[in-house]
């Protein structure tokens, strides 16, 4: 199909703004301390009969254990007493999210489908976490929600009917999972080899889901990555993705504190109200308000605009003027991204000679605006090709898809 039927308003009318969450799943009855926080771990060690007055070192000891050295099992914490290692053993895990598939991409990409708790009936949910090595850094892309509520209609992601909030410890754990399965845990034992680059350096919540739908787990997930003593990435380094939650901008801002990116995709209501239907809801006069309003914006922390290439939609050089003059005053980036396509989507990809002049206009503006090559595509694992096998892909549009990668 091609874009222009996009553009028919019958496709659209329907289009709710966003779904039900699943409130309830079934947890493990012995619960991993994989992803908790300090607090939560006192209280795992309270639970087994450590006294208020050890926790503190004792936390210490575990967070060490868990985030700086990767241990996956208890009983290799030698500086925990021997009681205490059987103890946590009784009661608690170190499991990471299960790997139900890991793929790697012809350029290195590698995407690994998670299982984690879920029904009662013991079907899982199910996530993707994508994992993208560059020469100067190594981004991992983790999700915050199984699904998405929203209905962005370019969004594969968006078309999953299942959604349940993430916790706190499975938002962290997807970090914990990445380093066990890259070998990118420091190595005590070799004090040199602490100081290698690390290869997970930057994460982006662009996954699954749109965190501030799940704004007090990403927050308490993101806190365990960004602590200096244990996974220890800078909030610099973590970038969370908004299709543009206007109420809790702000508060993204002062309690996460990462680097913000706002899916924008479009420059008038008319059109952002198709395509992100959250737009119905919270216009662009009030997204670029709270993007101005964004705490601590500056230079020096800009705030990413991503824009989607969708052949015939959005892709005009009156478009790109148009998006100039939005963002302007706004110390900012701009991300174009490639369109991936998906089974059964209207949209194309725009012509890569138009995203070269758009992205030309956004540079002679002044903005530096890197078109981001789409990673992984042989692998579905570009970005709104996520959806997990809950709703799994026929072999033959897996085929499909491929085939569109390699002569892209
Ligand atoms: N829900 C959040 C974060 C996850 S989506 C958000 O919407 O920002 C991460 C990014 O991928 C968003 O900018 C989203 O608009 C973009 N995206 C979704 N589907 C896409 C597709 N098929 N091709 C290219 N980018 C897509
Ligand atoms: Fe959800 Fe983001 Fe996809 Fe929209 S683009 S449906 S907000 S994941």
């Amino acid at each position: 199909m091609t874009a222009s039927s996009a553009t028919a308003p019958e496709k659209f009318a329907s289009a709710a703004i966003e779904k039900e969450p699943l409130s309830r799943y079934v947890a493990p009855a012995k619960p991993s301390l994989v992803g908790y926080s300090r607090a939560e771990m006192a209280e795992a060690l309270g639970s087994v009969g450590v006294g208020e007055r050890q926790q503190r070192m004792r936390v210490q000891q575990l967070w060490q254990w868990i985030y700086v050295r990767g241990a996956r099992d208890f009983a290799a914490m030698t500086t925990l007493p021997k009681e205490l290692r059987a103890a946590l053993a009784e009661c608690f895990t170190l499991a990471r999210p299960q790997i139900v598939t890991e793929q790697v991409s012809a350029d290195g990409t590698r995407k690994w489908l998670l299982a984690l708790p879920g029904e009662d009936d013991g079907r899982p949910h199910e996530i993707e976490c994508v994992y993208i090595p560059e020469t100067d850094r190594g981004t991992l892309c983790i999700s915050s929600q199984v699904g998405c509520t929203l209905n962005c209609s370019f969004c594969h992601t968006g078309t999953q009917r299942l959604v349940r909030n993430l916790t706190a410890a499975e938002i962290a754990g997807q970090v914990v999972l990445a380093r066990d399965q890259l070998d990118d845990w420091t190595l005590a034992d070799i004090p040199a080899a602490g100081e290698r680059r690390r290869l997970v350096s930057n994460v982006v919540m662009m996954g699954m889901g749109e965190p501030l739908y799940n704004f007090e787990a990403v927050r308490d997930g993101l806190a365990v990555v960004a602590d200096g003593e244990g996974l220890s990435l800078s909030k610099r380094r973590i970038t969370l993705s908004t299709s543009g939650v206007v109420p809790m901008i702000a508060r993204a801002g002062n309690e996460i504190g990462a680097m913000l990116a706002v899916s924008l995709h479009a420059v008038t209501d008319e059109l952002r109200d198709r395509l992100v239907p959250l737009n119905r809801k919270y216009p662009l006069r009030d997204l670029m308000k709270a993007c101005r309003d964004y705490p601590g914006l500056s230079n020096a922390r800009r705030i990413t605009f991503e824009y989607v290439m969708l052949k015939g939609v959005n892709d005009s050089l009156a478009d790109a003027r148009a998006l100039i003059r939005l963002i302007k005053g706004i110390p900012a980036k701009i991300n174009l991204i490639p369109f991936n396509p998906w089974p059964g989507t209207i949209y194309e990809c725009s012509d890569w000679e138009q995203i070269e002049k758009f992205s030309q206009i956004v540079f002679d503006a002044g903005y530096a605006s890197p078109v981001r090559t789409p990673r992984g595509r042989d692998i579905l694992a570009a970005c709104g090709q996520l959806k997990s096998a809950t709703e799994k892909l026929s072999a033959r549009e897996r085929l499909a898809l491929r085939a569109m990668a390699l002569t892209d």
